[in-house]
Parts: structure tokens; C-alpha cells; sequence
């Protein structure tokens, strides 16, 4: 399940304009995972992994943060392989893949399903598979 692990990577906004705590403490230890390889880096830059630069670009860390914070990161960035990570295959990866469970932008904090629970009671969802 270690790509649950890192589900904060995608989970970034607050959906009040804020940064998730949990992704700022993530983003801090993807820092200093990355930092810990030396042999990945560059001088003291590192693979910058946001949506941006697509581990194409070296950059200072206090860039890299920041670029994670204002854009996040690349999509399916589970495996940090261009900042040293061993890139096994996990057959998780796949199955979640399937059922849509990368985007979780998308999923989490839907206020219809909030409203349809309100409206029904705790007990509405019981009878649904998933
Ligand atoms: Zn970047």
C-alpha cells in the first residue's frame, strides 16, 4: 500500500485557498529524502518533480518547494526514482490506476455526496458495494 502512503502528494489544496499541512510535512520530507542522495543531485539542486518541470530541471530545493506547493506534482509520482528511489513495480499501482485513484483532486470533498448523506442519514450508504 505505498502509494497510499503518499496520498498526500496529491491532496494539496485546502479548497479554501490554503496548503494541506499534511503536503507542506510531505513535501519537507521529499526534501530531505531527495537531499540524501547525493549521486541524484546536482551541486546542491535536485530533479525538480512538479507539473512543470517534469524532472527535467535541476533546481535549488527552496525553488522546488515552491514549485510543488504553487503547481504540485507530476501526475503518478509515486516512486521517487529521479531523486534516487528504486523504481520496482508494485502491482497497487495498477489497480488503482483502474478505478480512477490518481485523481484524487477530483474525488475527495464532493459536496453533492456530502448533501445526499445529510439528507438521507449515516445509514443511506449501507446498502452500496464500494
Ligand atoms: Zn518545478
Amino acid at each position: 500500500m505505498s502509494n497510499l502512503k503518499r496520498g498526500w502528494m496529491y491532496e494539496r489544496l485546502d479548497g479554501r485557498g490554503g496548503i494541506l499541512s499534511s503536503f507542506i510535512t510531505g513535501v519537507n520530507n521529499f526534501i530531505q529524502y531527495a537531499c540524501s542522495q547525493k549521486n541524484r543531485m546536482s551541486g546542491d539542486n535536485i530533479k525538480c518533480p512538479c507539473k512543470k518541470c517534469h524532472n527535467l530541471k535541476y533546481m535549488d530545493v527552496e525553488m522546488v518547494k515552491y514549485h510543488l506547493f504553487q503547481y504540485g506534482f507530476v501526475e503518478n509520482y509515486f516512486v521517487w526514482k529521479y531523486q534516487g528511489e528504486e523504481d520496482v513495480i508494485d502491482e497497487m499501482y495498477y489497480v488503482n490506476d483502474l478505478h480512477g485513484g490518481t485523481q484524487p483532486e477530483l474525488g475527495y470533498d464532493n459536496p453533492y455526496r456530502q448533501m445526499v448523506l445529510d439528507v438521507a442519514g449515516p445509514n443511506f450508504d449501507q446498502g452500496l458495494s464500494r
